[in-house]
């Protein structure tokens, strides 16, 4: 977490120059490029109790992955792994990542599962088998961080999504959708740091209103669950996570997408 309030200061101080002069005209010069802006930390909305919820973007390549680093506020092993892998993944020409970097933040800062109403944001989507109740909301999208994150996701398209827990009983890779290739790609770039890993494809019990039902099961695209072991040294959960991603990339690069965009990755 460091890491990512040195980002913003950084962003902000550069923001608040008194020397910065408009280039034309009479408003504010752009302090930053729109293409800067989406490879800094933006806020895409708030959480129940006003902590901002933020995206960034990694690579412009055509494929388009959603990485989204907490959404349980008690598993947060993946969320470490984060800085490292804004340095270290490079996949500049194949694909654009965009990360959410935690969507339930104030469940993170109380290590709830769910955020602060107790609802978990795992379970207020518009899935086709959304559950009302306390713990689940009122209705599909009831929370501010569920919201604010589904605009942004439909409105960022992604041809695959991938979110990040843990569990007692991990590490593993789940998957909803057409990801079972996806799901053997991450799990087995993850068994050179940790022979544990492997793939389930179910987690054993019902899973209302999920992501992963929205996403895999509604809208037929390719979702990773990935389950980190808890505890996890963050150590081995960059490597992981960094080596995951990249080999799933690589998977989907190799396997799903059309000509058009395989021609786009050939270009010199
Ligand atoms: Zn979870």
């Amino acid at each position: 977490m460091a890491a990512f309030a040195l980002v913003g200061l950084v962003a902000l101080g550069g923001c608040a120059s008194p020397r910065a002069k408009p280039i034309t005209g009479d408003g504010p010069a752009p302090l930053v490029t729109p293409h800067q802006a989406k490879t800094a930390w933006t806020t895409i909305g708030a959480s129940v109790q006003g902590q901002p919820i933020r995206a960034r973007e990694l690579g412009t390549g055509p494929l388009r992955v959603y990485l989204i680093g907490s959404i349980h506020g008690n598993e947060t092993q993946g969320l470490a792994g984060l800085p490292d892998l804004i340095t270290h993944l490079h996949i500049t020409r194949s694909a654009t990542v965009r990360l959410i970097e935690d969507m339930n933040p104030d469940g993170t800062a109380t290590r709830q599962r769910g955020n602060a109403r107790g609802v978990d944001l795992n379970r207020n989507w518009p899935a086709h088998n959304f559950r009302a109740g306390s713990a689940r909301g009122t209705r599909p999208l009831s929370e501010p961080e569920t919201r604010a994150v589904h605009a942004d996701l439909m409105s960022f398209a992604p041809d695959a999504v991938i979110v990040l827990h843990s569990t007692s009983s991990g590490p593993f890779v789940n998957y909803d959708g057409p990801a079972s290739e996806l799901a053997d790609a991450f799990a087995s770039a993850a068994r050179a740091h940790d022979d544990r890993w492997g793939v389930e494809p179910s987690m054993g019990y019902p899973t209302p209103g999920s992501l992963g039902t929205l996403i895999g099961i509604d809208a037929g695209l390719p979702i990773l669950t990935i389950e980190f072991d808890r505890p996890c040294d963050p150590d081995l959960a960059s490597a992981v996570l960094i080596d995951g991603v990249d080999a799933a990339i690589r998977s989907l690069t190799g396997s799903r997408r059309t000509a058009e965009w395989q021609s786009a990755l050939q270009r010199p």
